[in-house]
C-alpha cells in the first residue's frame, strides 16, 4: 500500500458536484484505516465537506484525511482537539489567497472573454452563480455552478469550449493560472498552482517520498485536469469513473 493516496474528486471519487456514494464512503473509509489519504479538486472546501466528509462514517479515521481545495491552493486536515469553533475541526495548513482586487480583475475578464467568443452568453439564465470567489481561486461555471451533470457532460464532451475560453483568458491574465477545472469550468488562481504544487507541498509537509504517492483521477491525458500531475514524481493510475475507482480502492485493499 502506498503512504498516501491523492484521489481527484469529481469523476473519480464521485460524479460532477454530486456526494460520494454510500459504497464509495465505506471504501475510503477502510482505505483510511491502511494509509493516509488526500482529495484534491478544483472546489472550494465547503464542496468538499458536502461531497466526501458528511458522507463518511461516523468512525472514519479523518486524522488520515487530508482536503486540498482549489486545485492545491489550500490545505486542510483534520484536528480534534483545538480551539477551533465546534463543527469546525478542519484546520488551514496553507492558502494561496487571491486578493478582492485580483479576484475583480479576474472576473471582468472572464466576462469580457465568454462575451467575445460567444461561448457563454450571460444573460441566459442558469444553475446558480456562473462565477464564484473561493478565496484561493476564481471559477468560471458555464451553465452555473449547481447545473444539473448530464447538462454539463452534453456542454463540452470535447474539451474545445472549455480550451478556447482557457486560451483567451490566458492571454488577458498572463500573471495567473488559468486552467479548466470540472466538465464546464475554468479555475484561475495565482500564478505556479496546480495540482502539482498541492503535491508537493502535502508530501513535503507529510515527509512523504512523492515516489511512495499514488495519484488517482479521471482526466490525466493530455490536456486534461490531472495533467500536471506528471510535474511531480507521484505513481498515477488513470480511472474512467467512480465505480472504476471502487474497483481500484478493493484491489488496493485486497493486496494490502
Ligand atoms: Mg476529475
Amino acid at each position: 500500500m502506498n503512504k498516501l493516496i491523492i484521489f481527484d474528486l469529481d469523476g473519480t471519487l464521485a460524479e460532477s458536484k454530486q456526494p460520494i456514494t454510500t459504497e464509495m464512503a465505506e471504501l475510503v473509509a477502510k482505505i483510511l484505516t491502511k494509509t493516509r489519504v488526500a482529495v484534491i479538486s478544483g472546489g472550494a472546501l465547503s464542496q468538499f465537506l458536502k461531497q466526501v466528509v458528511a458522507m463518511l462514517p461516523m468512525d472514519a479515521n479523518l486524522a488520515n484525511l487530508y482536503l486540498l481545495p482549489t486545485s492545491g491552493a489550500a490545505l486542510y486536515e483534520f484536528h480534534t482537539s483545538t480551539s477551533l469553533s465546534a463543527g469546525n475541526n478542519w484546520k488551514k495548513i496553507y492558502e494561496e489567497r487571491l486578493s478582492e482586487k485580483e479576484a475583480h480583475t479576474i472576473e471582468t475578464m472572464m466576462r469580457a472573454v465568454a462575451e467575445e467568443t460567444g461561448v457563454i452568453n450571460f444573460r441566459e439564465q442558469s444553475w446558480g452563480e456562473r462565477i464564484e470567489y473561493r478565496g484561493s481561486q476564481v471559477s468560471m461555471s458555464a451553465l452555473g455552478q449547481q447545473a444539473p451533470v448530464a447538462l454539463k457532460k452534453a456542454w463540452d464532451p470535447n474539451h474545445t469550449k472549455r480550451r478556447m475560453l482557457q486560451t483567451h483568458i490566458v492571454e488577458r491574465l498572463p500573471q495567473f493560472e488559468v486552467r479548466y477545472g470540472g466538465l464546464t469550468t475554468i479555475d484561475v488562481t495565482k500564478h505556479g498552482i496546480d495540482k502539482a504544487y498541492g503535491i508537493h507541498k502535502l508530501c513535503e509537509r507529510l515527509g512523504i517520498a512523492e515516489t511512495d504517492t499514488l495519484y488517482v483521477g479521471d482526466e490525466l491525458e493530455s490536456g486534461g485536469n490531472d495533467e500536471a500531475v506528471y510535474k511531480t514524481s507521484v505513481q498515477t493510475k488513470s480511472v474512467a469513473s467512480p465505480s472504476d475507482t471502487e474497483r481500484l480502492i478493493e484491489s488496493l485493499l485486497t493486496a494490502s
